[in-house]
């Protein structure tokens, strides 16, 4: 599937949550879930009406949400999951650790960044280091600590600074821990399921692919 670029808040729209993929827009009255809260399209707010859901409409839902969050085409989701159901622990649990350790998400949740999708680019444009080692693929997986820096020459880009500057507006899960003065992250540990905030029920989507 390519990836989706039309316009993101249909897709908060689609699924009736904030799923805040645009940035500092997402916190004010400009949000597009907030001021039109029905589905996009002619039908959108007949659709509000519609009868109950089926057990599938509703585990499709579930994981599309959380694609939609990460910006994860459904290939490479799927990859996770397969990846997920072959380690210890609670699949669905396991599936969203996997999510939240992807390098382009870090750098999002340190501040880094303002969305996912800004997040991604600058981790392809090669404007970070893990360790100490330039790394632009956004979905290296980060280990415990690790430390995620903006590289010397990358510190002057004004959308880093901007969005850093932004960050407690929204905050920093208790698994990372962030350094503005000098443009330094670091994996305090592991995520675990607590640290993921959003109202996901990860269980539907580990039903829908064990069909
Ligand atoms: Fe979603 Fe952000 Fe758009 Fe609101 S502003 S609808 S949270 S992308």
């Amino acid at each position: 599937m390519a990836r989706y670029i039309g316009p993101v808040c249909r897709l908060c729209r689609r699924e009736d949550m904030k799923l805040f993929l645009k940035g500092d827009r997402c916190y004010t009255e400009k949000c597009g879930q907030e001021r039109r809260a029905y589905a996009p399209g002619q039908h959108g707010q007949n659709n509000r009406r519609r009868s109950k859901t089926s057990d599938y409409g509703e585990q499709l839902r579930e994981k599309q949400k959380v694609k939609r969050i990460y910006g994860i085409a459904e290939r490479q989701f799927r990859g996770y999951y397969f990846r997920a159901n072959r380690m210890k622990g609670v699949t669905g649990e396991n599936l969203l650790m996997l999510l939240e350790r992807r390098l382009d998400n870090v750098v999002y949740r340190l501040g880094f960044a303002s969305d996912h999708a800004e997040a991604r680019q600058l981790v392809r444009h090669g404007h970070f280091s893990v360790n100490g080692s330039r790394v632009d693929i956004p979905s290296y997986l980060v280990k415990a600590n690790d430390e995620v820096l903006v590289r010397e020459n990358s510190k002057k880009i004004k959308r880093i600074g901007e969005s850093l500057a932004a960050v407690d507006r929204r905050g920093v899960p208790q698994w990372l821990e962030v350094d503005k003065d000098n443009f330094r992250g670091k994996v305090k540990s592991l995520p675990a399921r607590e640290d993921f905030t959003m109202p996901i029920r990860e269980q539907l989507i580990v039903e829908l692919y064990s069909k």
